[in-house]
């Protein structure tokens, strides 16, 4: 049942979209498999390794901040000598800076440019950079950084732990939930969607994903996977609406100001195509009555932008009844 608290409705939340309990302490530390452990608050996650005499750490998010170090002094005294980004945003790596400074850091080409460019001293510039894949073999144990593309961001990469059958990819998959705002703020739609496919093609069993209230399975994926699609046929259809949505705002709000007439067009659009995607997922995955109009309208936008999908908007028809030059060939 839909609750509302302060004017606002809060959707059911489903039981796959829970987690771990988070302690007092505001984090929680636990060991996956052989040595590689993963740390939340609830809401982001980064993890560790811990090798036969030091310790690999992999990101440092803020929101748990000097909690890292400390939950990593839970488990070991060893040094922490690697550092592995994920990729350059600061809500991930912006507190890497509690590590060691002369620890190897370790990210792949495009994150080392654009955190050179961005310049905060808090973001250490990776020593050891990558352009496909880097293999790290430290202290017994192996983490294989693979970069398929922009995604999410230029730069993020998969972190694979073969012998634990673990893999770390960031920003991408949302286990139990919907991706975040704006499909997960995505500096590329297209390469965002292969990435599903790109997950599932390497073996693992667990997944750390940097969000959100638990770690990800295979099936996590191909759920996202499936959600995913369901939307890029929403904005398909979206596409399909929009010249009798534009006729509808047209004559709502008028021409004049144009980015009202342009909103009043996709909002209604994007808002009749996700309906179907709602009905589907509320109750399987979290959020998706919060974000599925928002994702349908990223994604119709990437459509127009990315792909040149047909059929073309056309803001301003002809109204000397020639029709939509989009129809005529
Ligand atoms: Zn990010």
């Amino acid at each position: 049942m839909t609750q509302t608290m302060g004017g606002i409705d809060i959707p059911p939340v489903p039981d796959g979209a829970r987690g771990p309990q988070v302690p007092p302490s505001g984090y929680l530390v636990e060991e996956i498999a052989g040595g590689v452990y993963w740390i939340t608050d609830g809401g982001y996650q980064c993890a560790f390794v811990v090798g036969e005499d030091e310790v690999i750490a992999i990101d440092a998010p803020p929101s748990l901040g000097g909690l890292v170090t400390r939950a990593i002094r839970d488990v070991t005294s060893k040094p922490i000598t690697h550092v592995v980004y994920s990729h350059y945003h600061g809500d991930h790596i912006g507190a890497t800076d509690q590590f060691p400074a002369d620890a190897v850091r370790i990210g792949q080409e495009e994150t080392r440019t654009l955190l050179k460019e961005l310049d905060d001293p808090a973001r250490r510039l990776p020593t050891v950079t990558f352009k496909d894949s880097h293999r790290i073999e430290v202290g017994g144990q192996i983490l294989e950084l693979h970069y398929k593309g922009n995604n999410h961001a230029p730069g993020n990469s998969f972190i694979h732990l073969p012998r634990q059958r673990i893999l770390m990819l960031v920003d991408v998959i949302y286990p139990g939930w919907v991706p975040f705002a704006n499909i997960a703020m995505s500096k590329h739609i297209p390469g965002f969607m292969a990435h599903h496919d790109h997950a599932l093609a390497f073996d693992f069993d667990t997944m750390i994903t940097g969000h959100l209230t638990r770690l990800g399975t295979r099936e996590d994926v191909a759920t996202q996977r499936e959600y995913m699609h369901d939307i890029r046929d929403a904005a398909r259809h979206a596409l399909e609406l929009t010249p009798a949505t534009r006729d509808r705002a047209r004559d709502t709000v008028g021409l004049d100001h144009i980015y009202t007439y342009f909103k009043t067009m996709y909002d209604a659009a994007s808002a009749q195509a996700a309906q179907p995607v709602i009905e589907k997922w509320a109750g399987r995955l979290g959020g998706v009555e919060t974000f599925a109009v928002n994702h349908t309208f990223i994604m119709y936008q990437s459509l127009r932008l990315d792909l040149n999908v047909r059929p073309h908007v056309v803001f301003f028809p002809p109204t000397d009844g020639s029709g939509d030059h989009d129809h005529e060939h």
